[in-house]
């Protein structure tokens, strides 16, 4: 059993082909510029959308625990005092309530996953799980990871590489390609930006490349927190340090997580950064390229 927040189905972005992708809920990392960041918590949770909200006050009746503050004008929830009944949700007739995060199990899922095998086989693609951080949720992941492998599907793992190393020596046979972030150059940076050191990411990226693991690293930048000259550079010397690798893809940032921060009583720092433009990826990919590192793509 574990807890997903999300499926979509028929996405292109998360590996090769047409995919199915699991979103497990929770993550050791809270990086600023998550654009899930409903995944952090590995619990469920609530979330408003105070632009459907009439301020009617139902949510506030049904719920037990007085954690809806509504009144003229405002609306907050006390998620210190929510368990996530979801009594709130049914009585709200403006869908501005929803709950993110539910329990399932792999035999739950595998239909879902299943359902979708003749575009895997016609496009060359399959299922990706990612989140938050499905190395978090280990054996539900692994449990998923194999009954996949025995139904023939493609497996992507998108991750941190923030677990231990044990962790990925168990799930290694059963996954096709990992999709591995490398999100800061320096450890202080990291932590400043993702909540914890880069150490344990670096020596498990060298371990699986070492172990011949079918990996993609992927690369998230957003103007102004970690496109300095290093990191780029770094970027570009783990391209010629790690030959072998299937790819290295920028993520520039873009903007769509900043609304679901504040539906989900979370500050918002990234709060009128813009969608990154084309000039400054261009300057990116430029930078890297005169780093030696020629194969750099956009992801
Ligand atoms: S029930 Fe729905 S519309 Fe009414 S106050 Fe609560 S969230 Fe807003
Ligand atoms: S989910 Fe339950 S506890 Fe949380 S705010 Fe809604 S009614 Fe209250």
């Amino acid at each position: 059993m574990g807890i997903i927040f999300d499926v979509q189905r028929a996405a292109l972005h998360d590996g090769p082909g047409l995919r199915t992708v699991v979103f497990l809920k929770g993550c050791p990392l809270c990086c600023v510029w998550c654009h899930n960041p409903e995944s952090y918590s590995f619990h469920p949770q609530v979330s408003l959308n105070i632009e459907r909200c009439r301020l009617c006050g139902a949510c506030a009746d049904a719920c037990l625990w007085q954690a809806h503050i509504v009144s003229v004008g405002r609306h907050v929830i006390n998620y210190e005092l929510c368990d996530a009944c979801g009594a709130c949700i049914d009585a709200c007739n403006y869908q501005a309530l929803q709950i993110f995060g539910q329990q399932t199990t792999v035999d739950e899922l595998m239909p879902e996953i299943l359902a979708d095998l003749d575009f895997y086989r016609a496009s060359g693609g399959g299922v990706t799980f990612s989140g938050g951080e499905p190395m978090a949720q280990l054996y539900f992941t692994l449990a998923l990871l194999k009954r996949c492998q025995d139904e023939g599907v493609h497996t992507c793992l998108d991750t941190s590489c923030y677990a231990p190393q044990d962790a990925f020596t168990r799930v290694l046979p059963y996954v096709d390609l990992f999709l591995i972030d490398y999100k800061a150059t320096g450890s202080e940076l990291h932590k400043q930006l993702t909540g914890v050191p880069n150490q344990t990411i670096l020596s498990n990226l060298e371990y699986l490349y070492q172990e011949n693991a079918r990996i993609i690293l992927r690369c998230p930048l957003v103007p102004g927190l970690n496109d300095q000259p290093d990191h780029l550079q770094a970027i570009a010397q783990l391209g010629i340090k790690y030959p072998n690798l299937q790819g290295i893809e920028l993520m520039p940032y873009h903007n769509m997580g900043s609304g679901k921060r504040s539906r989900i009583g979370l500050p918002d720092h990234l709060s009128g950064l813009k969608t990154t433009s084309p000039d400054v990826i261009e300057n990116w990919l430029t930078q890297i390229r005169q780093y030696g590192y020629d194969a750099i793509r956009v992801g």
